[in-house]
């Protein structure tokens, strides 16, 4: 607690003034842009990476950056109440908006429990929360994560019941680089993106083509910045040489309603 009442401090001294400024710009018009699920891991920093200012983004975060789908619930899927759901309403239902991206990084702790667990069964605590969260949610990216292994370098599905158009087939680190639980970090980022889809309600956004989902992932270790390509069907360094190419195909898949967003952070 030492380290962050002193870093209070610091904030009232630095970043405060010029952040309550940025509150007063807003305070009449918010106009966030994207809503982001994302790892709870101390060692993302989401709005540092996507240097997203005050207002920009929704994020939402929890281990292993799970959004339940909804076809595991049954008969009673929209009732059953967990937060991801709820903050996908609010922010797509009530907040108009468009981009919901899911971001995982490498090392993940949820993710390396999750697979520990599969390689270990025995391992299962049932009174764990923790182990009962990573298993329930995670089960079917280790199903994605099995077939990846089965089909060595050849792409996988990822299929969405629910909204079929959101379907897609996904490379998944084609060179084997990517540790074992990364593979599976990786795997999991895109299996969220489809257990989005699963939620009815957001089914008319998603055919209409008023809501985009994206998946990120961030390599914490070397401070890169990654985007799932559906064309490229796998996920790629968002850097100079990349970005006008990545930028080219999501206007193209998601037309001028990213251009209006981005346009309005530029206002911002
Ligand atoms: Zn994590």
């Amino acid at each position: 607690m030492d380290r962050i009442l002193r870093g209070v401090i610091k904030y009232n001294k630095t970043v405060k003034k010029d952040l309550v400024e940025q509150f007063k710009r807003i305070r009449d018009n918010p106009n966030p842009i994207a809503v982001m699920f994302t790892c709870m891991d101390s060692r993302m920093l989401p709005t540092r990476f996507t240097q997203s200012a005050v207002g920009d983004m929704f994020v939402v975060r929890n281990a292993g950056n799970l959004v339940p789908d909804a076809l595991n619930y049954g008969e009673s899927s929209e009732v059953s109440v967990t937060t991801e759901p709820a903050a996908l309403e609010l922010a797509v239902k009530r907040g108009g908006i468009k981009h919901v991206i899911v971001c995982g990084h490498a090392d993940c702790k949820a993710m390396n429990l999750l697979h520990d667990l599969h390689l270990c069964p025995k391992e299962f605590d049932a009174c764990s929360p923790m182990d009962n969260w990573v298993r329930n949610n995670g089960y079917k990216s280790i199903q994605r994560l099995n077939e990846r292994l089965h089909s060595g370098s050849k792409s996988i599905p990822f299929h969405s019941l629910v909204s079929p158009s959101q379907s897609f087939e996904a490379l998944i680190d084609p060179f084997d680089k990517l540790h074992i639980h990364d593979k599976l970090s990786q795997i999991n980022v895109l299996q969220q993106m489809i257990n989005i889809t699963s939620h009815e309600f957001l089914k008319e956004y998603l055919e209409s083509g008023k809501l985009f989902i994206h998946g990120m992932w961030f390599d914490i270790y070397k401070g890169d910045d990654y985007l799932f390509s559906k064309d490229k069907k796998q996920f790629v360094n968002i850097e100079e040489s990349t970005i006008t190419e990545l930028m080219s195909e999501l206007e193209r898949r998601c037309g001028k309603s990213i251009m209006d967003s981005f346009v309005k952070v530029e206002e911002n």
